[in-house]
């Protein structure tokens, strides 16, 4: 049979460099990343063969397994779920399908703390093998093919690798890992037990080892023939929430996340009723760099009664919530659900509703906690996430009210964190708008002339200086009955705030500038609607405007940027 030699994809080449030398602090990563491969195409087994029954064959019990040899001085991570075919093989080993490689890699240049963090959500998994490996061999067959249908997969990690067909009894992959000088470390039971019950205790299936006894005679351990699990192997959130505590939930986020921070909160629950469903759901401390790709989701994983379906079922979730993670097991969708089928369900349609609720009140515990720690992390979190929290106030508008008590705003004030309800309770006498300006910056803002007759009176502006603030404004009109209104728009009618010697001497200054407008008018013809005297500036000899209903200027020039 013969052998065929393959290079690697460029990005591929790029990324193994990167990987075994970036990531050399935290080698042990290797072993999680190959278990969530094992564990994935157990799934992908299991959910082909909803299907076509016949994919199970002989064996219908799924397992991984992890073996070593001292003397050989390889680790084999062994899976009987779906297997790869030879052209499976030169593709999904070869190449870096996934979108926002690149990303990662010049995340991994810029800052080497994050790397251990960052591997993983970027589908580079299997590369990581060559952080402790100078050479790979892959053993595979596909469920459903023959045995003569095998293939053999082999690479040193650098510009190519080697694929031949093989002969294997047993469907599913065994990845063989040829130790470098240096990782000898993990040629033991004991270090990789370790490893797993740190990383993949919450794998929903059996993790087996060999069993290894004390032989008196020889006075040390061997092994034996016999498989013991060494995992929990039971779904986090099927268990009942008395057994577990924050460090098991803990471990499962940094399981499905590949986050190593701790969430800011999450919330696991039972939900009974129309539609019947588990939900585990987690809010991140930190954005993702890819926080603004609003095409990926992924945050949100799909069971059906344990079984699981789709990693990126974005009927679960609405976009603006795209950051939050978890588990939604349902229990009345059928198996063989598709994605189409999932946006018209009306049970995805009530489990989504359900768990946007769930995340507003987590936010919102955190947002009106008593305790400033709480809210601290709901700064934090603001920080991180408000910009995309705001796209929800014109995506969401049953959650429009629950979302606007939940923004935060600089003002003239306070430089952060003033909600809509602070800014209210601070409303002067007489005061009947919610008034805000936009700009680039907060300092562009802070130098605005528009705010000098609201600095004067001793009234407060909204700074809004994020770029989604134009379009939160066209889609948030009011809040406690107040409508927001923009300083920088049409003649701001200050209405019982202005006092009446004010209002006399507004029109005597407008009858004595009369020439001077008139003139003012018939220079700028071409390039303004019209000049006024206004009582609106108190140090500036002049200030923009625009009209009521018009764009603001500060969106005309975001469009502009836009190539708009
Ligand atoms: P990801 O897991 O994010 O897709 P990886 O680099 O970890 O990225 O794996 C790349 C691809 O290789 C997988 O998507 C899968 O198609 C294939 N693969 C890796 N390990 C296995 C395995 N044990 N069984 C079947 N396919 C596998
Ligand atoms: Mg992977």
């Amino acid at each position: 049979m013969s052998k065929h030699t393959h290079a690697f994809q460029a990005e591929v080449q790029q990324l193994l460099h990167l990987v075994t030398h970036a990531l050399y602090s935290n080698k042990e990563i290797f072993l999680r990343e190959l278990v969530s491969n094992a564990s994935d195409a157990c799934d992908k087994l299991r959910f082909e063969a909803l299907a076509d029954d016949s994919k199970w064959g002989e064996d219908r019990e799924l397992r991984l397994r992890i073996a070593f040899d001292a003397e050989a001085r390889t680790i084999t991570i062994s899976d009987n779920g779906i297997g790869l075919s030879e052209e499976e093989a030169i593709a999904h080993l070869g190449t870096i399908a996934k979108s926002g490689t690149r990303e990662f890699m010049a995340a991994l240049d810029a800052d080497r703390k994050k790397d251990a963090s960052l591997i993983g959500q970027f589908g580079v998994g299997f590369y990581s093998g060559f952080i402790v490996a100078d050479r790979i061999t892959v053993e595979s067959r596909r469920a459903g093919l023959p045995a003569a249908q095998g293939v053999r997969w082999s690479s040193a990690g650098t510009g190519d690798f080697e694929v031949e067909a093989i002969e294997r009894a047993q469907r599913g992959t065994d990845v063989i890992l040829h130790l470098r000088e240096d990782a000898g470390e993990f040629l033991s039971r004991w270090k990789l037990a370790a490893i797993v019950g740190k990383y993949s205790d919450h794998i929903s299936l059996p993790i087996q080892m060999r069993k290894e006894i004390w032989d008196a005679e020889k006075g040390a351990q061997t092994v034996t023939d016999e498989w013991e699990t060494v995992n929990k192997a039971a779904a986090l959130w099927a268990r009942p929430k008395a057994e577990l505590g924050e460090a098991d939930y803990h471990a499962f986020y940094e399981q499905i996340s590949h986050d190593s921070t701790p969430p800011l909160a999450y919330t696991h629950n039972r939900v009974e009723g129309r539609s019947e469903y588990t939900q585990l759901l987690y809010i991140p401390a930190k954005a993702p760099f890819d926080l603004w790709n609003r095409e990926k989701r992924g945050g949100v994983k799909l069971y059906v009664k344990r079984v699981f379906i789709m990693d990126d079922a974005e009927a679960l979730m609405p976009v603006y919530l795209r950051f939050v993670k978890g588990v939604i097991d349902s229990a009345d969708l059928p198996l063989n659900v598709s994605r189409e089928l999932l946006q018209e369900s009306r049970d995805v349609k009530a489990i989504r509703e359900g768990s946007t609720k769930r995340v507003l009140s987590m936010l919102e515990s955190l947002a009106h906690s008593e305790d400033p720690a709480e809210r601290a992390k709901y700064a934090a979190f603001w920080k991180d996430f408000g910009a995309v929290l705001k796209e929800g106030l014109g995506e969401d508008y049953a959650n429009q009210e629950r979302l606007a008590k939940l923004l935060r705003f600089a003002s003239t004030q306070a430089e952060e964190g003033v909600s809509l309800a602070d800014y209210v309770a601070r409303m002067k006498e007489g005061q009947d708008a919610i008034y805000v300006l936009t700009a680039d910056s907060l300092a562009a803002a802070q130098g605005s002339p528009q705010l000098e007759v609201f600095r004067k009176k001793g009234i407060e502006v909204l700074l809004l200086t994020d770029r989604v603030d134009e379009w939160l404004l066209s889609h948030l009109h009011e809040f406690d009955g107040k409508p927001l209104q923009s300083v920088a728009k049409g003649a701001v009618d200050l209405g019982k705030l202005a006092d009446e010697a004010e209002k006399q001497q507004a029109e005597a200054a407008a009858e004595a500038a009369r020439p001077l407008v008139e003139q003012l008018k018939a220079t700028l013809a071409e390039r303004a609607k019209d000049v006024r005297v206004t009582t609106r500036l108190v140090e500036s000899p002049a200030c923009l405007v625009s009209e009521e209903g018009d764009m603001s200027g500060h969106l005309a020039r975001l469009l502009k940027q836009a190539g708009q």
